[in-house]
């Protein structure tokens, strides 16, 4: 075999242990992974009464939602709403997600600092419900690619964006009429079917039980489309049971490593031994 080909196929061999063995970083996600599929995402709850009508009317569409919940209503001032929101939340078959717990804008913590903000809410939810939350969403939507790599290591976290914005804080909000301009880009070649959606909702709002009454009586009349929660729309675990002392049991980081190392014998012995080349 000619060096040429040789050094050919040692840099293809590179490349593929990397893409295969090598450390990979999940990217955020802002649209489901099987078209067809909306995700209705409800974030810096719990507010009381606002969540719970938010919760009545999913409950009459029999619809299940994603509520991306912090610490900023109600737990002082009412604990025991507080947890109670949470559990009904969780009984109803929805899913909670994490989005810190002060809802600051993080980029500008420490590595402890942000980690102190995740864990306190990811203590509150266990406590509450007893399991650990999978996905996150960053406040006010900011993040890094560091600070993603952070959560996916420390809490297991996948984070989650969205494609559809309501500004249902505004006013006059987009609404529905988000979800309608983004299902009609649809035409001949691009059916609504075809799309995937994770809608950005509030549900602590006066406005949330109606706006999501009427997203809700648009949505199921266009054809195709099945609302889920967050774990559908993205094939994952909704939640991941607590084990031992609470936190999440992480083989992530080892895992990994050992698979470079593997990944680094190979490539060494292939370099080294002339009779594999
Ligand atoms: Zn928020």
């Amino acid at each position: 075999m000619s060096s040429k080909i040789n050094e050919f196929l040692e840099i293809w061999w590179v490349l593929v242990s990397l893409v295969f063995w090598g450390p990979r970083v999940q990217g955020a996600f802002y649209n489901c992974t099987q078209p067809g599929l909306v995700a209705l995402t409800f974030d810096d709850g719990p507010g009381v009464p606002e969540t719970n009508q938010v919760l009545d009317v999913l409950k009459n569409f029999n619809v299940t939602a994603s509520f991306f919940v912090n610490g900023l209503y109600n737990y002082e001032t009412d604990l025991a709403r507080y947890k109670s929101t949470i559990t009904r939340i969780y009984n109803e078959g929805h899913q909670l997600g994490s989005h810190s717990w002060n809802h600051t804008d993080l980029i500008n913590l420490t590595r402890t600092e942000l980690k102190n903000e995740l864990e306190h809410l990811a203590q509150v939810v266990r406590e509450t419900i007893g399991v650990n939350l999978t996905v996150f969403r960053p406040p006010l939507g900011i993040f890094t690619e560091e600070m993603e790599t952070f959560v996916q290591s420390e809490f297991g976290y996948t984070v989650a964006m969205w494609n559809v914005d309501t500004r249902d804080w505004a006013t006059p909000p987009d609404g529905v009429d988000a979800y309608k301009a983004f299902y009609a880009t649809t035409d001949n070649h691009h059916t609504a079917a075809n799309l995937s959606c994770i809608g950005l909702h509030h549900d602590p709002l006066p406005m949330s039980a109606p706006l999501a009454e009427e997203t809700l009586t648009y949505l199921t009349q266009v054809v195709g489309l099945r609302v889920v929660t967050l774990a559908e729309c993205l094939e994952q675990e909704m939640y991941v049971p607590v084990v031992g002392g609470g936190g999440r049991v992480s083989v992530e980081g080892d895992h990994l490593h050992f698979l470079v190392l593997v990944n680094f014998v190979l490539i060494s012995v292939l370099t080294l031994n002339p009779n594999l080349r």
